[in-house]
């Protein structure tokens, strides 16, 4: 076993379980050990793991026909494509395989429509790994190794100020997260978000919004732009949308309805029918007014429970998409905590720094699975 782990670059911290079942929020391990899922693979398993209508989905399109390549039609990518823009900014949709391609080609849309331009960004943004993606994510760690990077990005603090005198007419687009949430969960002031919006519009360029983690749900609103009302030009979606299958999308208003034409931009799997089936399972189940109601009233309950277990300095997030800042005088590092909580509590849980837990549980965790979650949650901060 250990052989076969070392076929792999080590280019993850890998915990040392080996997962091979899931159900909702339960996930077995190999020795059949179960642990409750805070984390849902990065806020992937929103619906929860072997979501019944996700399973029949894939297992019924798989059987029908897995591939067949975009030079022809399909029904489920049509279909989905027609559900994601008729719930939001009523353009057209462009089918990717992850977040990062998802932002690749609102980048590629957009400079296209300038004809150049540069693309704006925030400090503590996340976006990807690819180069357009990473370019727009200022964050010296990740970037410093993989120099030089893609010419004409800027980045910006996050304020209405910063953002005003970034954005002119040499701007091709503004791309944000409206909850930063790799970097710790941050949401971006309505503000913020405003001010972003009204420079592009005076300098006609996109407003892109990377909604890859915060999409389809995850605050409580099936989009997070509909919290603040500031609607953008072009939507970045992925985590979620595939049940766990690679599919992300850019979804355009009118505006860039026809932003590629044939040659300009493609993907040999993106949109396929076994992932685009599975997204329109997905996107019944996260699209229910009732369970979008449910995650924001739970989001409220547990963002005001974690506040007061011991250890926890502040909360951030909305829905359920939540960070718990820890203590700074706590000496065990959150990753650390990370690791006793699988040792000790079977929790599965996410820290993006040394100081900060995130929480992303699946949408559909019942509310004794929460209590659940609080009791491990409050006997691990206890006991250090
Ligand atoms: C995860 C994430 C991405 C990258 O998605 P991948 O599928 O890993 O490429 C981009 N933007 C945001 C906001 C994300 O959370």
């Amino acid at each position: 076993m250990s052989e076969a782990r070392d076929a792999l670059v080590p280019a993850y911290a890998r915990q040392p379980i080996e997962f091979v079942r899931g159900s909702g929020s339960t996930l077995w391990d190999v020795d059949g050990l179960e642990y409750l899922d805070l984390q849902t693979g990065l806020a992937v398993n929103s619906v929860g793991h072997a979501h019944p209508a996700v399973v029949k989905a894939i297992t019924e399109q798989a059987s029908q026909l897995i591939h067949v390549g975009n030079l022809f039609w399909t029904a489920p990518m049509a279909a989905l494509a027609e559900r994601l823009v008729s719930s939001s900014l009523g353009g057209r949709v462009h089918f990717a395989n992850s977040g990062t391609e998802a932002n690749e080609a609102a980048i590629k849309m957009a400079r296209k429509a300038k004809r150049g331009g540069t693309i704006v960004s925030v400090h503590r943004g996340f976006h990807g790994r690819t180069y357009g993606s990473l370019s727009a994510t200022p964050q010296e760690a990740k970037q410093a190794p993989f120099a030089p990077l893609v010419p004409g990005f800027v980045a910006v603090p996050p304020t209405v100020e910063s953002l005003r005198s970034a954005i002119d007419a040499d701007t091709a687009a503004v791309i944000l997260e409206p909850i930063q949430g790799e970097s710790g969960v941050y949401v971006l002031d309505d503000d913020v978000l405003r001010a972003a919006r009204e420079a592009c519009d005076e300098h006609g360029a996109a407003l892109i919004f990377d909604e890859v983690q915060v999409g389809l749900g995850r605050t409580g609103r099936l989009w997070a732009y509909e919290h603040a009302g500031v609607v953008p030009d072009l939507i970045t979606v992925a985590k979620a949308l595939g049940g766990g299958l690679p599919i992300g999308a850019v979804v355009t208003n009118e505006r860039f309805a026809e932003g590629f034409e044939p040659g300009d931009h493609g993907s040999t799997f993106a949109g396929g029918p076994v992932q685009a089936a599975a997204g329109l399972a997905v996107f019944d189940v996260v699209s229910d007014p009732d369970l979008l109601t449910r995650v924001r009233a739970k989001g409220d309950e547990l963002r005001a429970a974690l506040a007061e277990l011991p250890g926890v300095a502040s909360t951030r997030g909305r829905g359920f998409m939540l960070a718990a800042e820890l203590d700074p005088s706590r000496t065990e590092p959150a990753t650390d905590l990370v690791g006793r909580a699988l040792r000790e509590e079977r929790l599965v849980l996410n820290a993006t720094g040394p100081t900060t837990l995130r929480l992303l549980p699946a949408l559909t965790i019942t509310d004794a699975e929460l209590d659940d979650a609080l009791a491990r949650l409050a006997r691990l901060l206890d006991t250090k």
